[in-house]
């Protein structure tokens, strides 16, 4: 099997991962932050421990500001519904993922305005455009870092700068970025940061972070118990409790520590220039491949590359990479469905194929190898 769908979860996951979760499940058991014996202090310090690694790594002064969420999903959701309420206005791209369009559609019914920014067919946008649609009521801009759909990287810095002169809070969508790009949220003026622990941070599914800048006031979604001031039957104003509701996942929070770890040994610069190698391996093969469509690509992209053939759909093209060669593709609108109409494939989607660490030279030359045979009709 080849696994080219590191965009939707990243496989395999390395073994300090494996054996932190394990050990979640047996040795470090206990619920972080309610009870008072040694497992339950154990558990807290486990999960402080990763809060500390994420906000070092994103280079974040204040632990504390790191929430712990369920995916990019809900981080977005919480950025986006808990910082805008009627009368506001939102800026946007046409290359986001739906996690950001429907939770601002779903805003809109209540009387928050939005712009979406046409980007151009390579799905980038330059921070003129973002600019260009600030209006007087304009409370925030969300932005993806990267694509999921062609890989684009967007000027996130120059957009933070740009949004911090005007006093407008910046949400970035870091799923496709954070494991592959430097993120610096306080130098790159992000106020809101949602990223999974399950893509390239290389932890597992269910795991997700928001780091909430101090500009940024968010109003909690969910309510309950927090394991602090239990006394009270109002929700504590106090971070990140505010935030974190519930029992807390403390295998996926711990597996998400363990793989900044894996990253920070192997080093994010060495992690990149591997993606990068293997992604443009691929891009000078199938580019060779007669009928074979690349989109994007023409300026620094994240390793996803959503690719078609002239002689066959796309469903068809994952079909066949899968039944034929063990070949593990995403084909569709990838959940980006205006990324897609700025692309021009509303009507035949793409095949995504998406490249992560433990990802070869070798898978690529055998992938390229089934995309001819499929491009030329053998299979
Ligand atoms: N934004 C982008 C750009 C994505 O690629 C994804 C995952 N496909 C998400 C948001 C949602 O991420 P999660 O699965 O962690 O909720």
């Amino acid at each position: 099997m080849i696994y080219f769908d590191n965009a939707a979860t990243s496989f395999p996951k390395p073994k300090e991962v494996i054996e932190a979760v394990n050990n979640c499940l047996t040795e470090n058991f206990a619920n972080p932050g309610r009870s008072g014996h040694w497992p339950a202090l154990r558990a807290s310090r486990a999960v402080y421990g990763a809060r500390e690694k994420i906000a070092e790594f994103f280079c974040v002064d204040d632990p504390l500001r790191i929430i712990f969420t369920s995916g990019t999903t809900e981080s977005l959701n919480l950025a986006i519904k808990g910082s805008l309420k009627k009368g506001d206005h939102v800026i946007t791209s046409s290359m986001e993922h739906n996690s950001v369009l429907r939770p601002i559609s779903r805003l809109k019914e209540e009387g928050v305005e939005a712009t979406i920014i046409e980007c151009s067919v390579d799905g980038f946008a330059d921070v003129s455009d973002f600019e260009g649609a600030i209006k007087a009521n304009t409370k925030m801009v969300v932005c993806t870092h990267a694509s999921n759909v062609t890989g684009t990287i967007m000027p996130v810095r120059d957009i933070g700068g740009m949004c911090r002169k005007h006093g407008i809070l910046f949400t970035v969508d870091a799923a496709q970025s954070a494991g592959f790009s430097d993120i610096d949220a306080e130098d790159m003026n992000i106020d809101l940061l949602a990223v999974p622990g399950h893509k390239g941070i290389m932890g597992i599914q269910g795991t997700g972070i928001l780091y909430i800048g101090s500009r940024a006031d968010v109003v909690q979604l969910t309510e309950g118990g927090t394991g602090s001031n239990s006394e009270q039957i109002v929700q504590p104003t106090v971070l990140p409790d505010r935030y974190e509701s519930g029992t807390l996942n403390l295998p996926g929070i711990v597996s998400f520590g363990a793989g900044i770890s894996v990253i920070n040994d192997i080093g994010l610069d060495r992690i990149r220039e591997h993606k990068q190698n293997l992604t443009s391996l691929f891009l000078e093969g199938v580019k060779n491949i007669k009928g074979a469509v690349v989109y994007g690509h023409d300026r620094p992209a994240a390793p996803v590359v959503s690719v078609n053939l002239d002689n066959i759909g796309s469903s068809e093209f994952a079909y066949k990479l899968d039944e034929e060669f063990g070949i593990c593709t995403r084909a569709g609108l990838h959940c980006a469905p205006l990324a897609h109409r700025t692309i021009g494939t509303t009507d035949k989607a793409t095949v995504r194929f998406s490249f992560g660490y433990h990802n070869t030279k070798e898978e690529i030359a055998k992938s390229l190898d089934a995309i001819y045979k499929i491009s030329a009709g053998r299979y």
